[in-house]
């Protein structure tokens, strides 16, 4: 039996390959609860301007992200929304939309609620040139309150090959103070494989000149399970990444579903890993991250102890958006450019997904809603289970369902058995109420949430869900 034990705080690892694989299966990864795929069409424009308006008598602060789509070169494990191009001039009339779409959104939105965080996502955002970052961030200030306290969070992913010395300090100087720079892995074969060539040297600058630029944190992307990826590549990775100490790792699991992500066709599926390979990649993962002091926040997140993620999950604060995990909880998202998602009051909306309809909505001065969700209080009561799950590893199920009314075992009757299933094998606790995570159920994180998830007990979408690991 293999298992892997945590050295360091935070919440534990320990696991059993035989386990694991049995129970592996696809699910969502609940960035949001209901999940993307159940956002439908009768939720426009008008009701994205009826929960904005209403958000403003709450007074929330305000988180902005803004999905930049473009690349210069794919890379053949990307599973994310973007359009591969080496025209920059592109990003200009890009970032001139965005700034559109901000007045559209920014009309409807209260002038005295902050934006306490920034993210810049992708594609790749620093395609953008320097004067296109420079009209975008500028522009965004115009538009909306920037928050100046010392707790604001302006994030941007960079792709270390295309990045110098002066892009970050022009980064800092726009206020940015996290980086999340792609890595995936330092193995010559494996990044021939996958299409990303990219220097540790160069990389591991980039990550020293975020820090040396006064960035307070700095966020390091790894993927397990990539094709031609063996443990002595990757160890070799985990060590040179981690002789910089990034302040938070992700390390994803590469999820191979080429009926949906078009670039993955490129992958020989021949020289992908066996799950059992693929088990031992993570479990390598674990054990070194764990060795270095690192503390385990959940779904894939690493991150040193003093950093900020760690206070908050230790400090029940840490709360999981769209952006993935974040210590601002109280906030409203406005996504901004294609395909980017807003969470506004009990609310989601999404904008299209291609470029194009993107471009003529916002051309024609509407606010680009392509589909979305109103939550009922079914969805609501489900959502804070999962969300307590995903960033704690435990969600008081009784408390919840009672603040509402509500008994577990009659509001979850459909749920006892899938759980009664995980917790046969040990890898979850039901204990008066409350539901948690075991040490060994911890990288299946997912499946307990998924116990909770009605849409899943309605229809089986799973085919566009990767499995847990
Ligand atoms: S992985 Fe990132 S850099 Fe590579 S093609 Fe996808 S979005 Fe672009």
């Amino acid at each position: 039996m293999d298992t892997y034990s945590p050295v360091h705080g935070g919440l534990a690892w320990c696991f059993d390959a035989e386990v694991l694989q049995r129970h592996d299966k696809a699910g969502p990864r609940y960035t949001s609860y209901p999940t993307a795929p159940h956002f439908h069409d009768g939720f426009g424009e008008r009701q994205l301007a009826d929960a904005l308006a209403a958000s403003n008598g709450e007074g929330k602060a305000l988180s902005l992200y803004v999905h930049v789509p473009f690349c210069s070169s794919p890379c053949f494990y990307c599973g994310c929304n973007r359009v591969i191009t080496r025209d920059r001039s592109r990003g200009q009339a890009y970032v001139a939309r965005v700034l559109a779409e901000a007045d559209l959104l920014a009309s409807h939105v209260d002038p005295r609620r902050e934006v306490i965080q920034l993210h810049l996502g992708g594609g790749t955002p620093n395609f953008l040139t320097r004067d296109a970052l420079v009209e975008l961030v500028g522009g965004l200030r115009r538009r909306f309150t920037f928050s100046s306290s010392p707790s604001r969070d302006f994030s941007i992913e960079l792709d270390p090959r295309f990045i110098d010395h002066n892009d970050v300090a022009l980064l800092a100087e726009l206020g940015f103070n996290r980086a999340s720079l792609g890595i995936q892995d330092f193995d010559p074969a494996v990044q021939v494989a996958i299409n990303r060539v990219q220097g540790v040297g160069q990389t591991l600058d980039i990550l020293q000149a975020c820090r040396d630029y006064g960035m307070r944190s700095v966020n390091v992307d790894l993927i397990y399970g990539l094709p031609g990826q063996t443990p002595q590549g990757f160890g070799r990775t985990l060590q040179q990444v981690l002789a910089l100490r990034p302040d938070r790792l992700a390390v994803y699991g590469y999820a191979h579903l080429p009926h949906v992500f078009r670039a993955q066709r490129q992958i020989d599926e021949a020289q992908l890993p066996a799950p059992e390979q693929k088990l031992a990649l993570l479990g390598l993962a674990v054990q070194q991250l764990m060795a270095a002091g690192y503390q385990y926040i959940g779904m894939d997140h690493f991150a040193l102890p003093e950093e900020d993620l760690s206070l908050a999950q230790r400090a029940g604060q840490l709360h999981r958006n769209f952006m993935g995990y974040t210590t601002h909880a109280d906030t409203d998202l406005l996504g901004l450019g294609v395909s980017a998602i807003s969470n506004v009051g009990a609310s989601y909306s999404q904008n299209p997904r291609d470029l194009p309809s993107w471009e003529a909505a916002v051309d024609a001065g509407l606010m680009p809603v392509w589909r979305g969700l109103q939550l009922d209080p079914d969805d609501v009561l489900r959502a804070e289970i999962i969300q307590q799950l995903m960033c704690h590893g435990e969600a008081d199920v009784a408390a919840v369902c009672a603040a509402r009314g509500e008994h577990f075992d009659t509001y979850f009757a459909d749920a006892l058995p899938r759980l009664a299933a995980l917790q046969a094998d040990g890898l979850a606790e039901v204990i008066e109420g409350r539901v948690r995570v075991t040490e060994q159920g911890r990288p299946l994180l997912r499946l307990l949430a998924m116990c909770f998830d009605r849409y899943l007990s309605q229809s089986a979408p799973v085919a566009q869900y990767s499995l847990a690991i």
